[in-house]
């Protein structure tokens, strides 16, 4: 079949690739390059990490992923996956990680609940003051963001497919489907397939059936000079659910020591959104940072960067078909959390496509419709 894939980030890039692995005739469409600084998959690391509460679909893409990660890097010899373990660390309810032992425990992915003793003296970096409970992943770590978009659409170029870059305008649905897609230079392409994974830019691309339920917000990343003990080897990346979630990744070759705010920032313009740090940004993550890990009290800020979430309501995907077009489907709504399943994504994708799997309506639009979303189970 002929399929026509637009945005080459984490979640088209695989879907791409997988496709034409499996002998279809694909062309990848992206308006500014696979991982490029506006996208959501843009920045060098992004975490991957196993431990999902009851998300346990997620726990098995995870897994499912991590296997392909690691296999891809070796099979392509391209680092793209640094292995360094997470340490979750809960002030209150430590649901999340308990909720999901079970399933990681089924998937053989290895996670063990750490005393405050255990922590202080392996990771003496951390302060553990306010912190009730701990748990380790050893075998979470950095995925290359960027990076690996690119080398997945290598790759996916080496096996025959056509990769264009150009901005596709949003398309129109005739008689129940898609007959081709525009771009904005008059040139167009006809497929038998069209799938749309365009990250943030979704709800401009599809006003209409997508619109505001992917909502980009505004998310500060700051990166510091990294002292050896606070390198990738001395010390895991890190997640601590307090008042609100904030999560880092160790120094490493690629760049100093991430820190993060997940709390939902502003809403954010892809295209055209200021991508400088606020003040306020820069000293709550040295405030959080020189509590929490007081060798770097007195640590530069090296870096910065302004990248979005894409989120839906819910905060869980959307993997669809377009409801006006048979031959049309939607892939995005990562909320914050969908790179690392990227090749496993591509993989449900392209079953989805060929027919072999059916639509899982946790993950399909009309969720929204109503309340029909608590009647829906994603375990
Ligand atoms: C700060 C930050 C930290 C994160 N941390 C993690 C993490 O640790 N672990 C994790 O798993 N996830 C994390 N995420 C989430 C993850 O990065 C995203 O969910 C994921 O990258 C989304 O990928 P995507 O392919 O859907 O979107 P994108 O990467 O945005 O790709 C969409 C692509 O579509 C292209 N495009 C858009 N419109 C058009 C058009 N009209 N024509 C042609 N091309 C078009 C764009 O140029 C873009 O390249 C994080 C996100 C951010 C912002």
């Amino acid at each position: 079949m002929k399929i026509a894939v637009i945005g080459a980030g984490a979640f088209g890039s695989w879907t791409a690739f997988h496709l034409q692995k499996a002998g279809h005739h694909v062309t990848l469409i992206d308006r500014h390059g696979p991982g490029n600084p506006k996208a959501s998959s843009g920045g060098e690391s992004r975490m991957i990490r196993s431990i999902y509460g009851k998300g346990h679909q997620y726990i098995q893409w995870t897994a499912r992923s991590l296997a392909l990660w690691n296999s891809f890097q070796s099979q392509w010899q391209e680092e793209l996956y640094v292995k360094t373990g997470i340490l979750w660390m809960f002030s209150e309810s430590d649901d999340f990680a308990r909720d999901a032992l079970p399933v990681l425990d089924q998937l053989n992915l290895k996670v063990n609940e750490l005393s405050k003793g255990t922590v202080a003296k392996r990771f003496p970096q951390i302060n553990t003051d306010g912190i009730k409970t701990f748990f380790y992943e050893p075998d979470a770590g950095l995925l290359r963001a960027n990076h690996s978009c690119k080398v997945v659409v290598d790759q996916f170029i080496k096996l025959g497919g056509d990769y264009v870059e150009k901005c596709v305008k949003p398309p129109e649905c005739a008689h129940g489907e898609l007959r081709e897609i525009k771009m904005d230079d008059g040139a167009t392409i006809q497929a038998d397939h069209y799938i749309f994974c365009c990250g943030p830019w979704m709800g401009t691309v599809f006003p209409d059936v997508i619109g505001g339920l992917i909502q980009p917000t505004r998310q500060e990343v700051f990166f510091f000079d990294t002292p050896p003990e606070f390198m990738s080897g001395h010390m895991p990346m890190w997640g601590h659910f307090g008042d609100g979630f904030r999560y880092g990744i160790p120094g490493s070759t690629y760049h100093g020591f991430k820190f993060a705010d997940d709390n939902r920032g502003a809403s954010f313009d892809p295209e055209t959104g200021d991508r400088n740090p606020s003040p306020a940004g820069m000293e709550a993550a040295k405030k959080y940072v020189s509590l929490r890990f007081p060798g770097l009290k007195n640590a530069d800020i090296i870096d910065t960067r302004v990248c979005q979430y894409e989120n839906t309501p819910d905060e869980h995907f959307i993997i669809d078909r377009h409801p006006e077009a048979e031959n049309g489907w939607l892939l995005g709504g990562g909320s914050g959390h969908g790179f690392k399943m990227g090749p496993a994504l591509g993989e449900v994708m392209a079953d989805l496509v060929s027919g072999q799997k059916p639509i899982n309506p946790f993950f399909a639009l009309r969720r929204f419709d109503g309340d029909s979303l608590s009647e829906i189970n994603l375990s």
